[in-house]
C-alpha cells in the first residue's frame, strides 16, 4: 500500500480537486474535478493510476463542472449521494464505503448546505474531504434557517465521530490556510465553538460583524 493523496487547485472560486489512489494498486478517485478536469486527470497519469471513479462531495455546479470532460478522458463511474440533481452510476449513501486498492473511502450523509452532500473519510490516514460542509475557520453556506439545523447536527456527528489527528481538505479555498484539523477547527472555527445550535444561528447571523470585528475576509 503507498497512499497517493494531492489536493489540486482547480480554479473557479478557489475550488479545490483531490486526487486519491493506492500506488501499488495503480487505482485512483477524482473528487470534485471541477473546472480544471484535464489537470486532476494529468495528475493521475503522472502518478500512475487508473481512475475507477469520480466523485462528487454534492451536485452544486462548481463542484460536477467537470465531470463530463473527465468521464470522456478516463472512462471512469461517477459516484454521488442518490439525492444529486444528476444520477450517478455509483450511488453513495451515508455509510457506504468506496474501494480505492487498499483505501476505503466512508461517505458520511451531511446534508444542510444541500440535501445530497457527503464527506468522505479515508480511516488509515484519517483524511477527510469535507466538501462545502466545512471550510478552514468557516461552514458551508445554508438559504435557511431550517437547513442550518441541519447542517449543525451533521457537523456535530461528523466531529463527534471523527478523531482530533483527522486532516481536513475542503472544496475551497476560504480560510487562512488550505487544510486543517478537527482538532484545530474544533478550537478554532467559530461555528464549531458554539454551545449550542441557538447560538450558531446566531452567529451565521451576525457573520458580517463578526468579520470585520475580527478581521477576516
Ligand atoms: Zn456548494
Amino acid at each position: 500500500m503507498c497512499l497517493i493523496f494531492e489536493q489540486i487547485r482547480t480554479g473557479g472560486d478557489r475550488n479545490f480537486g483531490y486526487l486519491v489512489g493506492d500506488r501499488e494498486a495503480g487505482e485512483g478517485v477524482l473528487i470534485d474535478p471541477s473546472y480544471s478536469p484535464a489537470v486532476v486527470v494529468e495528475r493521475a497519469t503522472v502518478q500512475g493510476l487508473t481512475v475507477t471513479h469520480i466523485i462528487n462531495t454534492h451536485g452544486h455546479a462548481d463542484h460536477t463542472e467537470g465531470n463530463a470532460k473527465a468521464v470522456e478522458l478516463t472512462g471512469a463511474l461517477v459516484a454521488a449521494h442518490p439525492d444529486a440533481p444528476d444520477q450517478p452510476d455509483v450511488a453513495l449513501a451515508d455509510g457506504d464505503e468506496l474501494v480505492v486498492g487498499r483505501l476505503r473511502l466512508r461517505c458520511f450523509h451531511t446534508p444542510g448546505h444541500c440535501v445530497d452532500h457527503l464527506v468522505l473519510y479515508e480511516s488509515q490516514y484519517h483524511l477527510l474531504v469535507t466538501g462545502d460542509l466545512l471550510f478552514v475557520g468557516k461552514v458551508g453556506g445554508t438559504k435557511t434557517d431550517t437547513d442550518a439545523r441541519t447542517e449543525w447536527t451533521s457537523l456535530q456527528r461528523v466531529f463527534g465521530t471523527l478523531p482530533n489527528e483527522t486532516t481536513v481538505w475542503p472544496g475551497h479555498d476560504y480560510g487562512a490556510r488550505p487544510s486543517s484539523t478537527i482538532g484545530l477547527e474544533r478550537h478554532t472555527n467559530p461555528f464549531l465553538r458554539c454551545v449550542d445550535v441557538d447560538a450558531f444561528l446566531q452567529l451565521r447571523g451576525d457573520w458580517a460583524d463578526y468579520k470585520r470585528q475580527m478581521g477576516l475576509k
